[in-house]
Parts: structure tokens; C-alpha cells; sequence
């Protein structure tokens, strides 16, 4: 996509948003692919894009690192631009930091160098979660304190391998067992946030991120993905033709808008389980476009894991709310968002009075 096509949408956005702010977010393939001048003629294009009395309020890109040199990363610093290193191999976590290349090291080096805190992403392969918290502990001896990882979704090239690939129940509670064990002992050094996120909702009913594990998926509502065509797709997570909204250039037809984004966020009747579910208070709710794929296994699968872990929230709730009063703590803006929690456990209501306490 040329700079000029990104500055576009980005001024097409701005004059399209009901939403007070927009955020951008250049990811691959790999960004760097197309050099430093390609990159510093995008951000500051998209910096210089005012529309309708607004601007852009952030600015994030997603890499692998490999390229990242110290003119590049001088750039990223003067658009201000939050980095996120994407270690995409199942490889790179299964076989531990070992395997995370010299360069990947180097270019977070470089960003920390200039004051930018670069977050660690990892896809969830089966492999890949038994080694997050050793990567975790990595990451605290590089000055990395944030990390995600993201399960693989049947979506794309990881369809075919779901079988091989996919962490089952038990992947997942050992990992998230592990991090929370990191997190507590290290004094979140590093924080895993899909775990922190289940936290704070066990405890307090908010969040952490504003990511999209809901049970209303934001896709289309709270953001789009447009590919270098100009196509436009409700979430970056499927850039499938069928869930193809329009193009920017060549406009949007109402109907099939109507058609994909009601298929995003209709719910299936397997949701209506979630009702009686105690295990809704941390449930990230699988993903609209698995769904929408007829992945139901999926969301089974994701459905079991999270059933377990909120198990081990119950019976563990010390252990949890170590975590909890650490990330509090350290920050406790953190905790303003949230609904009250004077229907939970006793350990949860302590710490919701603990809150109370804190924010008057
Ligand atoms: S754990 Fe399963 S049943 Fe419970 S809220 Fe989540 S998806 Fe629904
Ligand atoms: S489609 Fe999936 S990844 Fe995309 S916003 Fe919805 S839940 Fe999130």
C-alpha cells in the first residue's frame, strides 16, 4: 500500500467515524518490508491528517523485528508510535528464547534505547503456550513487561493444522497457571494481559484492554481492517472475499454490509448457556469470526478452557488476588472501570471494598 493510499483511508476514516478518536494500525505481512522512507512518509502523512476538527490519536505497528535498524527506529520515535513485536513461530516460543534471532533482540533494543516500550505478541499454537511463561521470564531480562498471547483461530493457513495445532483445556490452564505464578513471584515484571484481563474481571468486573473479548464483538462497530486494495473487512482477523464490506474506492453496497456485520454479531443459540454460566465473569467469548465460519468445536474448546480456569480462580483466590492487588497497586486508575462486585465471593468483595476505599 503506497503512502499516499494510507493517508487516504486514514482521512477517509477520520471523515467517516462516529467515534471521538481513531487509531491507526499498520501490520503484515511485515510492515518494514518497504523501508524507512516508505515508513516515515506514512506516519507523517497520517500525523498530518486532520478531519472534521480531529487528528489521529495513536499510532501502532506490528513487526517482526528482523528489519528494525537504528534509522527506523529513530522514526517510530519521532511519530510516536507504539511497537508491538510479533513472534508469529510457534517455534520461537516451543523452543524458548533461545530461538528469538539476534536481530528481533537488537531491533527492541533499539526502541528501548529511544524511551519506546515495545509489547511482546505470540501466537497460541499447542507448542507454543507450554513455553510462554519461560518466555515471559525472558522478556523481564530484555526490559519487556508486556506480553499477549493470542490462541490460534481457525481462520486462514491455521485452519488445516486446528488438529496439531490447538492448544486443548489443559495447555491452556497450565499456561495461565504459570503466568499468574510469574506474574506474582516477579512482581509483574512482565504481565501477560489476556491473563491480567481475566483477573480484573474476576475481581472487579473490568478491563484492563479494550480488547474484543466481549460477548459483543467490535468488529465493524469499533474497527475495521482495509487491505492494500482498499477492500474493507469488519476485523483484520478474516480478510476473507465473503466478509468483504466494500472498498473505498469503489464504495459500499448496503445490502451486503448488512449481510456480513449481521453475521458478526448475531450469536448463535449455544450462547444462551452463557446466561446461567458463572464462568461469563472471565469468558473472552471465542471469536465472531470463527463463528461465522461454523467453527463450533472452537468455541467449544474455548468454552471448556475457560470453565477451567475460572475453576482454578475459585479454588486458587489468594494466589489470584495477589496478582490483582500487584497490578492495583502499581496502578490503581486501573480499577475506576469498575461495576460492582457485591455479589461475589468474599475474597472478591474484600478486594471491591478495598477499591472503594482507594478511589475516595
Ligand atoms: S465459559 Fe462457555 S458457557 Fe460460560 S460464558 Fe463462556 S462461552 Fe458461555
Ligand atoms: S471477529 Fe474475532 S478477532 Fe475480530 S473483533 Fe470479533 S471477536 Fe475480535
Amino acid at each position: 500500500m503506497s503512502p499516499e493510499q494510507v493517508v487516504r483511508l486514514t482521512r477517509f476514516a477520520l471523515a467517516h467515524t462516529c467515534w471521538p478518536h481513531l487509531d491507526v494500525e499498520l501490520s503484515g505481512g511485515e510492515t518494514l518490508l518497504l523501508g524507512p522512507g516508505w515508513l516515515r512518509t506514512c506516519l507523517e502523512g497520517i500525523r498530518a491528517v486532520h478531519s472534521n476538527g480531529r487528528s489521529v490519536r495513536k499510532i501502532v505497528l506490528t513487526t517482526n523485528a528482523v528489519l528494525l535498524t537504528e534509522e527506523i527506529a529513530d522514526i517510530l520515535c519521532e511519530a510516536r508510535v507504539g511497537v508491538c513485536v510479533s513472534l508469529d513461530t510457534c517455534e520461537e516460543l516451543a523452543e524458548g528464547y533461545k530461538r528469538v534471532c539476534p536481530e528481533v533482540l537488537s531491533g527492541i533494543r533499539l526502541l528501548q534505547e529511544r524511551g519506546l516500550s515495545p509489547a511482546v505478541n505470540a501466537v497460541g499454537t499447542k507448542r507454543a503456550v507450554s513455553g510462554s511463561a519461560a518466555l515471559m521470564r525472558f522478556l523481564a531480562t530484555i526490559g519487556v513487561a508486556q506480553f499477549r498471547v493470542t490462541l490460534l483461530r481457525p481462520l486462514g493457513l491455521a485452519k488445516a493444522h486446528m488438529e496439531e495445532l490447538r492448544p486443548d483445556t489443559r495447555d491452556v490452564l497450565r499456561s495461565t497457571v504459570e503466568a499468574l505464578d510469574y506474574m506474582r513471584e516477579s512482581g509483574l515484571a512482565v504481565i501477560e494481559t489476556n491473563v491480567m484481563e481475566r483477573v480484573f474481571r474476576y475481581f472487579a468486573d473490568s478491563y484492563v484492554h479494550d480488547f474484543c473479548n466481549t460477548l459483543s464483538c467490535p468488529a465493524g462497530r469499533e474497527f475495521l481492517a482495509v487491505d492494500a486494495r482498499g477492500d474493507v473487512y469488519p476485523c483484520g482477523a478474516d480478510l476473507r472475499k465473503r466478509s468483504r464490506l466494500g472498498n473505498i474506492y469503489q464504495g459500499f453496497d448496503e445490502r451486503q454490509r448488512e449481510r456480513v456485520l449481521s453475521r458478526y454479531h448475531a450469536k448463535g443459540p449455544h450462547f444462551l448457556r452463557c446466561f446461567a454460566c458463572k464462568a461469563r465473569r472471565i469468558c473472552f467469548f471465542s471469536c465472531s469470526a470463527c463463528e461465522y465460519d461454523g467453527a463450533l468445536d472452537f468455541f467449544e474448546s474455548q468454552c471448556q478452557a475457560c470453565q477451567a480456569l475460572f475453576e482454578y480462580f475459585e479454588q486458587n483466590e489468594d494466589l489470584v488476588a495477589a496478582v490483582y492487588r500487584a497490578a492495583t497497586e502499581r496502578n490503581p486508575g486501573r480499577s475506576t472501570r469498575r461495576a460492582s462486585a457485591s455479589h461475589g465471593t468474599p475474597a472478591q468483595e474484600e478486594l471491591a471494598r478495598e477499591d472503594r476505599h482507594h478511589d475516595s
